[in-house]
């Protein structure tokens, strides 16, 4: 029997919703394999618990989630806390504290999914962010506070080291597809610093990968590139700002944000990794019962893959389409099935194949 120990945070919103039928779905393939279990530690760091208790992470918690094989997270934001303290004290930090600078996030339109886009059926992306520095470095300050002349920066901190380590990481991943091919996405014409060491630096490490075919692209520019054409492109890699703006636009154009999945990844294993659907805790949908679970399920099919469990995750993703591919869909999808119509159904499908 293989087991894996997964640190479970719901967080706030239709994260706790779509975590519970993601942890439901994990079970029904643990059942049915008869090899395979997990052994699930629910954490409730959230935003009720900084609202209570004045901080989302207790003393020592890192420490105790660095002893897990994985993390499932859900989401966190709250109406009654501001965004860059729900965002910098949870997820933030446990991305930077356990230096998961690998963000994967893949967008294909899953069968019986219905995109907006003409052509987006072509759609087979990877998108390779970069999750340690960059423009979400946590640089900057605000002087003469309050005062007519006050002033904010944000600086982007781009490190030689992080910038190679993202690259060989992406050109690694093209390297292992069909199409083996890399774009770099930056915006190295207006910013003359840190994006021309991105642009330096990728090409650089491109002599090690000659099999990769590349080429580059200006930020605005690769937006309608993914729109007007979108079979020309694969794997492509960006920085933390820009790859989080095109990760959204890729969700919605290949169906909904309710799908689409993440990995937060440390490649060299010193800590554990965290595996969360992209969406956000959803204020709108919340508490209704109606959030799309399936974005929670192809994030379970990532967290396999890395555990080594790919039988596994082949058979969830499997699942996935079936299920897709059988019209039971929540409302972003034009359907009507609630979180837990979408569960029950891709349990029992589990259970009889
Ligand atoms: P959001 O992703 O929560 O919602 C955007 C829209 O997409 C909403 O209309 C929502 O109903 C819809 N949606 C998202 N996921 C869905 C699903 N699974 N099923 C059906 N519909 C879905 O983004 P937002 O509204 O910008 O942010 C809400 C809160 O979430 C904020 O506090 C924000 O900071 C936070 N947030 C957190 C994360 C994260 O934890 N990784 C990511 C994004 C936003
Ligand atoms: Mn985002």
């Amino acid at each position: 029997m293989r087991s894996h120990r997964i640190a479970v945070i719901p967080g706030d919103g239709i994260g706790q919703e779509v975590i519970e039928a993601g942890k439901k779905v994990l079970s029904a393939l643990a059942e049915k394999s008869g090899d395979l279990c997990f052994e699930f530690v629910d954490f409730d760091w959230s935003s009720q618990r900084y609202l209570e208790k004045g901080e989302y992470i207790p003393a020592g918690g890192l420490d105790k989630l660095s002893r897990f094989d994985a993390i499932y997270f859900g989401a966190v934001g709250s109406q009654d806390v501001p965004d860059h303290i729900s965002l910098w004290e949870l997820r933030l930090a446990i991305c930077q504290g356990f230096d998961q600078y690998a963000n994967v996030r893949p967008a294909r339109v899953l069968p019986g999914v219905n995109s907006r886009l003409k052509g987006a059926e072509s759609i087979d992306w990877i998108i390779v962010r970069e999750n340690s520095e960059g423009e979400y470095s946590g640089n900057g300050g605000r002087v003469h506070q309050g005062f007519p002349d006050e002033v904010g920066t944000e600086v982007s901190v781009f490190t030689k080291k992080g910038v190679e380590r993202i690259h060989r990481f992406a050109f690694q991943l093209a390297q292992s597809r069909p199409r083996k091919q890399l774009t770099l996405v930056t915006k190295s014409n207006a910013q003359r610093y840190g994006m021309v060491l991105w642009d330096e630096v990728f090409f650089e490490v491109a002599k090690d990968y000659p099999d990769v075919s590349i080429d580059r692209e200006l930020v605005d520019a690769v937006t309608t590139r993914m729109v007007l054409k979108p079979e020309t492109m694969d794997v492509i890699v960006a920085t933390n700002l820009h790859a989080d703006i095109l990760s959204d636009l890729a969700a919605a154009l290949s169906g909904s944000l309710g799908i689409a999945p993440t990995a937060n990844l440390n490649p060299a294993r010193t800590f554990p990794s965290m595996f969360e659907p992209i969406h956000g805790s959803a204020f709108d949908i919340a508490g209704k019962g109606i959030a799309n679970p399936v974005g929670s399920f192809w994030t379970a099919v990532m967290m396999l893959e890395h555990l080594g469990e790919s039988t596994a995750a082949e058979r969830l993703m499997a699942a996935i389409e079936r299920l897709t591919a059988s019209g039971l869909q929540t409302k972003d999808l034009g359907g009507t099935a609630t979180t837990r119509d979408v569960t029950q159904a891709i349990c029992a499908d589990i259970e009889r194949q």
